[in-house]
């Protein structure tokens, strides 16, 4: 294991009754709340009514920032930033998935920054502060609402960037499993894809003498596994909603990647894909990610077949490491598209036409992955497996 230093703020409120806790949460930050949400779901679900009666009830003060894009913009953050401080917003609650979210995150960064919104992303600047942050989460996916991380696209340059800094964690993150019943099923798969990958890209380290966050790597695969068949047959069952909920928290909480650095290869060429494409981010991933892991198999064949044995229940009596490694690989691919994922660019009409583009953005900061370090050549070769 590496030497490691944990933080995590963030208070979990979860279960059917969380939303019970949000006028105390909001009580300690002020008055005026800038409620931030997407297209309109939590307007069809009632999601939206049931939180306006909570702040009302609580005599707060409400502004409303709506029409978050999936892969937000920075051009929205920015709109939100401008009513933080006109209007002396006191707390920001996002109620949504992943992208509401990550726009919140900026939001709250911008509004104690003087320059634009864009330096934070970029990190030209550093968010040192930012203004307290709510969420009331509506999709199991990213993770978003218990990590300081945020992922932000901006069409003119085409570029999609991860950045965070501690001050944008959330204060508290409310989890009702019930409004995750809507999600439709594609987002619904798109989710479960995505944060298989999270636990993947954390999984896929070289430090040593990991068996706890192994265990817990492969516990949580298993399950989303085992639950993932279920549910997309039966979208409003309430306790297999409620159990991809918490895997998707728990996949990128920073408690799989204690004393090891995962790889996050896969992510960022999806997000490089993905500033160009305006693709959903797990299409991008389901596609990616089988192709790095064939690429990269070579590194530790040892360590893809314990996932192959352990997690796909890949039976490697007779058969070599590398045969029970690639294996493994399959079956993670096979089991994406079973449930509906894309498996190949051209299932979202991408060609190469891009490519040049696409690793350039990728390779912006250099070489890159922690397990396996990926050059501009690896990232051609894996989009080109990838078509
Ligand atoms: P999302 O983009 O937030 O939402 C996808 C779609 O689902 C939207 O159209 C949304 O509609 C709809 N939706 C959300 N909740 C719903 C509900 N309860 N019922 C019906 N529809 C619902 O999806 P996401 O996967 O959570 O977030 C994706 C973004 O997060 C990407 O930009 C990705 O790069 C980023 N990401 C962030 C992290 C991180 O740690 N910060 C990690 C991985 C990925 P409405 O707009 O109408 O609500
Ligand atoms: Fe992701």
């Amino acid at each position: 294991m590496n030497s490691f230093t944990f933080y995590n703020p963030v208070k979990l409120h979860f279960g059917e009754n969380a939303l019970e806790n949000l006028p105390k949460e909001i009580a300690q930050c002020g008055n005026k709340v800038l409620v931030v949400y997407g297209g309109g779901s939590i307007k069809k679900n009632g999601v939206y009514d049931a939180v306006m009666k909570q702040l009302q009830e609580a005599d707060k003060t409400i502004f409303e920032l709506s029409g978050v894009e999936p892969n937000p913009r920075v051009e929205t953050a920015r709109l939100g930033i401008e009513m933080c401080k006109k209007e002396g917003i006191d707390i920001v609650l996002a109620v949504g998935g992943g992208s509401v979210i990550d726009c919140s995150k900026l939001i709250v960064a911008g509004a104690k920054y003087d320059g634009d919104a864009w330096d934070l992303v970029t990190k030209k600047a550093f968010a040192k502060e930012a203004l307290p942050l709510g969420t009331v989460l509506t999709l199991a996916a990213t993770g978003s609402e218990m990590n300081a991380g945020s992922v932000i696209t901006n069409a003119a340059t085409e570029e999609k960037i991860s950045w965070g800094s501690p001050a944008t964690f959330p204060k508290f993150s409310i989890l009702n499993p019930l409004y995750t019943v809507s999600v439709p099923k594609n987002h619904t798969v798109y989710g479960m894809v995505d944060m298989m990958s999270h636990v993947l890209e954390q999984y896929f380290h070289n430090a040593t003498n990991t068996p706890i966050t192994d265990e817990m790597c492969e516990g949580v695969l298993r399950t989303v596994i085992a639950t993932a068949p279920k549910l997309i047959e039966d979208l409003d069952n309430v306790a297999l909603r409620e159990t991809i909920l918490l895997a998707g928290t728990i996949g990128l909480n920073g408690f799989l990647s204690i004393g090891s650095r995962g790889d996050w290869a896969s992510h960022n060429i999806e997000h490089a894909i993905s500033a160009v494409y305006d693709i959903p981010h797990a299409g991008g991933l389901a596609i990616l990610q089988p192709h790095w892991m064939r690429h990269s198999v070579s590194v530790n064949p040892e360590r893809f077949a314990g996932l192959a044995t352990r997690v796909f229940g890949v039976d490697a009596t007779g058969k070599s490491v590398e045969e029970v490694a690639n294996e493994g690989i399959d079956r993670l691919s096979e089991f994406w598209t079973s449930l509906g994922a894309p498996s190949r660019l051209h299932d979202y009409n991408i060609d190469d036409t891009k490519f040049d583009q696409i690793i350039k953005h990728a390779m912006l900061n250099g070489p890159f992955g922690n397990f396996k370090k990926l050059h501009e050549k690896d990232v051609r070769e894996i989009l080109q497996n990838s078509l």
